[in-house]
């Protein structure tokens, strides 16, 4: 049975093009096809304060993971990658990748280490910006409203 996931990647520091690439590339070997992704968008950092600005995207996959394989496997890929430590009470800090799983098919769960959909998703227009690029018409299960709505909704506030 193949499940239809959507996650974030991004990247400030390095080489953060090659970084999304090798990132990809993990995932197309260990969590399954990739069957979308979007373009790379710049953003500055959110949360914390860094010179270093942000490479982000989104991508769909195919994969037989559970949610929580699919979240050990993600960490798993960006300790891969060189990340050594996660945020540490609550602060963000630079990161070669961070990987966000941003929908599975259209389970909501929340439990200690995993909530879906992600928790932040609709605050971030790093986040929704490339998502509504690969699914724009995509209904977030717990808000009910399509991605490209959400998107606009946060443009229209401002504060982002
Ligand atoms: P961060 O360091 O900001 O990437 O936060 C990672 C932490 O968020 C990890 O400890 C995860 O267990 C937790 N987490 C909860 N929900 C999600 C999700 N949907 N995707 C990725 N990480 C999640």
């Amino acid at each position: 049975m193949t499940h239809l996931v959507y996650l974030s990647l991004g990247t400030n520091l390095g080489n953060k093009e090659e970084n999304l690439r090798t990132a990809m590339t993990l995932i197309e070997e260990q969590v399954g096809t990739i069957t979308s992704q979007s373009a790379l968008y710049a953003s500055t950092p959110w949360g914390f304060n860094s010179e270093n600005t942000f490479l982000n995207n989104a991508i769909s996959v195919e994969t037989s993971l559970t949610p929580e394989e699919l979240l050990s496997t993600t960490q798993r890929i960006e300790h891969t990658l060189g990340r050594t430590h996660k945020s540490v009470d609550g602060q963000y800090s630079d990161r070669l990748i961070d990987i966000d799983i941003l929908l599975y098919d259209d389970v909501v769960m929340h439990t200690p280490s995993l909530t879906l959909p992600h928790p932040l998703m609709h605050r971030r227009l790093f986040v929704l910006e490339p998502l509504s690029e690969i699914a724009p018409t995509m209904i977030h299960p717990l808000l009910q409203k399509e991605i490209t709505t959400l998107c606009n909704e946060l443009k229209a506030e401002g504060t982002c």
